[in-house]
Parts: structure tokens; C-alpha cells; sequence
């Protein structure tokens, strides 16, 4: 496909792989500080106004040895340095494009002997007036979406919630985002003087709502107002349909919600999405009518995948904006990023534009955005002799996630707040 053509990579950096022994304290809440004081031995008493330290040194100043906490008692630094560390993971891959795109190949710290530590991807992606940074959720997803790469290696595990935050400080470690920090050279700098990273989406490795308790958790710490301070408005979870979760998560933490639709009759979707059997198309959307905030203002971003001959027809258009109706809605259209063994291919551009003009006569914003850093996209397949040190499993890492950055443009492509 023209629209994913190949341009090298402009930097790859590998690191060394350290073992980590004491568990970290970074992307850990509020309770789980509390508890890590506790269990060193710092009285009830002085524990919530140690927690509000440590949170605000973490969070806040970006905070990434003990001995930076300046009002934080020699004492108790070196109490928490003897058993704690303050470690993001490991970044085992870095690719930058020449658009300012950031692919970062993150290894978790070990939890114990038998855990070599999870690999994950994520990726940050600025604009003039933003930074937005894809996280994942779990390692490898259960849910095989027939188009998904990530749905084809077997889940490791979930990510914990401190993990799931960790990638937001990693992120912000390397962009230089924390109060007195410079940025790295060449580096996209907000118009607004504003933060690198203003927007989080979960449309990275996993499905979110499988994770559910991980992942609101992580996005308590994300959005806490005295800490990293994300606006609630400007993290979007996007989810293949996990219906019983779109309730509490609307009446809870309530980010902005992305929905990976990719068809419009139940028997096309149970083929793409195979979690509609469990909740098919008609549930789905009930589900999302009620889901709470709703409004012209806080719209639901649907995402459609682009499949030739199989789901891009005009009629498939004219389906899913009649399916829509009444819902505050966006519609993203994705086109489909091809990996090795698929069987599927990306629609002609001529039928995305066709398509995204029908959905645009019918009222939805539906431009249409040459999709960025292809540059790192297509260094996924060049990676390959560069990195024959790396191990499969860590290339293919690398390779499952390069079509969630086409997701996350074609979020903002089509009208998304920021
Ligand atoms: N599991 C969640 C979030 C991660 S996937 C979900 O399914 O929504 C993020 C988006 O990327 C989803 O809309 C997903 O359908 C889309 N996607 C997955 N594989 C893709 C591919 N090969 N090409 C284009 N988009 C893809
Ligand atoms: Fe999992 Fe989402 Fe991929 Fe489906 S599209 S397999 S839910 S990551």
C-alpha cells in the first residue's frame, strides 16, 4: 500500500539489560505508598503527610532518585533507598521519525525470579497543540481481533497499575517534561509553552477493560490533581466492546470512550471482533447511549478499520451512520496496517475517501490525514538485520504495535477534542 511506503529510521538506540531486584516505587498511588512506608517502619502517624511527599516528589517533580526529596529527612532517604528504588522500566528500543514520533520498547522490572520482565510498547506522538502518548494495557491481548497482530501472541500477563503509569514517566523522563528539565534536541516543543505530554490514550498493547481494575487505578494516579494532572477530558480508552465495564467505567473514572466497531451486522463483526458473540453490535450501542457524560461536546469515538473488499463498501457507510444515529458520535476511520501472514489488506485510498464521504454528508467530521512517522512504521520491517541481536520475541514487540500509532492519528484525523 503507497500510503505506508518506506523511509529509514532516523535513530535506533539499544540499552543493556539490568536485573532489578527492589521493587520501585514509581507509578505506585496513594495506598501503595502508604503501604511501602508502612512497611518500613514509619509510624501511622506521620504516614499521610510522608505519602503527600512522596507523591508530590514522584508526580509532580518527576522525582527519579530519593536523594532530589530535599524536604524529606536524611533518615528516612536513606530508609527508603535501602529497600526501595525509584526505577521506570527499562528502555530497550527507541526509534525516533522525523516527524517527532517516539517508539519506545519498554521491559518491566522483574517481580521475581521466574519473571524475565514484560515487554511492552509505547509511543508518543506530538503536534503543535498536543502530545499524546499511546500506552498499553496488557502484554499480547487474549481477544484475537482477525486483523490485530497484537491479537496473535499469547498474553503474558496484565499490566499493573503502576506500570501502566511508569510509561507515562518514562515518556516524560525522555522528553525532558518535569519542571527544570531541558528537552532533547530536536525535539517538538509545545506551541502553548504547555506540557509535552497533554493527552494519554489506551489504544496501545491489550484490551483495557480486561484489566479494568489495573487500568483505572493507573488512570486515578494519571488524572490526580496534585500529581501528574492530566485532564480526565483528554484520556480517551478505547475498548473492542467489553459491555458489562462501559457502566461502572462511565460512572467511575469516566474518560472520553473510543470503540472499535469495524463492521455493521453482527455476523461480519463476529469474524473481526470476536468478543462480539459475547456482546453483539445491538448490546454494544445500548451500552454506549448510557454511557455517562455524553453530549455533543464529549462525543464517542467509533473506529472502523479500512479492510478491502470486506467491510468498505458504501452500503457498510450508509450501515454505520444509520447504526449511529442518535449517539453523540465520531468516526475514525483506520486504514488497516498490514503484518506479516495476514490475509487481510488495507482498502484503495479512492474507496476510504469514497467511504469517509458518505460519512461525512451524514453529518460526521471524516477528513482524511496521511498518516505520520511512517518512517518508524516502516523500520518495523528494516529493524529486522539491524537487530539481530534482539531476540524474536522483542522484534516482535516491536512490529505487533506499529498499527496502533495508525490508530491514534486517524483519532485526531477525524475531529477528536483534544
Ligand atoms: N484493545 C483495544 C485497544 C487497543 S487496539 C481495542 O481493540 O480497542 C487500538 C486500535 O487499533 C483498535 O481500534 C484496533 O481495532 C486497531 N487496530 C488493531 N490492529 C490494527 C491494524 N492491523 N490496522 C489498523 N488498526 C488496527
Ligand atoms: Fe486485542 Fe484490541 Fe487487538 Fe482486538 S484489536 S486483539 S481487543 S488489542
Amino acid at each position: 500500500m503507497s500510503a505506508l511506503s518506506i523511509e529509514p529510521a532516523a535513530s535506533l538506540a539499544l540499552a543493556a539489560v539490568t536485573p532489578i531486584s527492589k521493587p520501585s516505587l514509581a507509578g505506585m498511588d496513594r495506598a501503595q505508598l502508604a503501604q511501602a512506608l508502612t512497611a518500613v517502619g514509619v509510624p501511622a502517624s506521620e504516614a499521610k503527610m510522608r505519602v503527600a511527599q512522596l507523591h508530590h516528589w514522584l508526580y509532580v517533580r518527576g522525582a527519579a532518585s530519593f536523594d532530589a526529596m530535599t524536604n524529606v529527612s536524611k533518615h528516612l532517604r536513606a530508609l527508603l533507598a535501602e529497600h526501595y528504588t525509584l526505577d521506570r522500566p527499562e528502555i530497550i528500543a527507541e526509534q525516533i521519525s522525523a516527524d517527532g514520533t517516539r517508539k519506545w520498547l519498554m521491559r518491566m522490572p522483574s517481580s521475581g525470579p521466574a519473571d524475565k520482565g514484560a515487554e511492552i510498547e509505547t509511543v508518543y506522538i506530538p503536534d503543535e497543540s498536543r502530545g499524546t502518548l499511546c500506552v498499553s494495557s496488557q502484554v499480547g491481548c487474549t481477544l484475537s481481533c482477525s486483523f490485530c497482530h497484537t491479537g496473535t501472541q499469547k498474553l503474558v500477563r496484565n499490566l499493573t497499575s503502576a506500570e501502566i503509569v511508569a510509561q507515562l514517566l518514562v515518556a516524560r523522563d525522555r522528553l525532558g517534561d518535569w519542571p527544570g528539565q531541558e528537552p532533547p534536541e530536536g525535539a517538538i516543543v509545545p506551541v502553548d509553552g504547555g506540557r509535552f505530554v497533554s493527552n494519554v490514550v489506551l489504544m496501545g498493547m491489550g484490551e483495557p477493560l480486561y484489566n479494568y481494575d489495573n487500568v483505572t487505578a493507573a488512570l486515578k494516579v494519571m488524572s490526580d490533581q496534585d500529581g501528574l494532572c492530566l485532564s480526565r477530558r483528554r484520556i480517551t480508552l478505547s475498548t473492542s466492546g467489553v459491555v458489562p465495564m462501559l457502566g461502572p467505567l462511565g460512572e467511575g473514572i469516566n474518560p472520553a470512550l473510543a470503540i472499535s466497531l469495524h463492521a455493521t451486522n453482527d455476523n461480519l463483526r463476529n469474524e473481526l471482533v470476536p468478543l462480539n458473540k459475547k456482546y453483539p453490535i445491538a448490546d454494544l450501542l445500548d451500552a454506549c447511549r448510557n454511557y455517562a457524560g455524553l453530549s455533543n461536546a464529549r462525543r464517542i469515538t467509533f473506529e472502523y478499520v479500512m479492510l478491502k473488499g470486506v467491510n468498505d463498501s458504501l452500503a457498510e457507510a450508509r450501515a454505520l451512520v444509520k447504526l449511529l444515529k442518535g449517539i453523540p458520535a465520531k468516526i475514525n476511520l483506520i486504514p488497516f496496517n498490514p503484518w506479516p501472514g495476514t490475509f487481510y489488506e488495507c482498502s484503495d485510498w479512492e474507496q476510504i475517501e469514497a467511504f469517509s464521504d458518505v460519512v461525512f454528508n451524514a453529518g460526521y467530521a471524516s477528513p482524511i490525514r496521511t498518516p505520520r512517522g511512517r518512517d518508524i512504521l516502516a523500520a518495523c520491517g528494516q529493524l529486522k538485520s539491524e537487530s539481530q541481536k534482539m531476540r524474536a520475541k522483542e522484534r516482535l514487540a516491536i512490529e505487533a504495535d506499529a498499527m496502533k500509532k495508525l490508530a491514534v492519528e486517524a483519532f485526531y484525523a477525524h475531529g477528536a477534542e483534544d
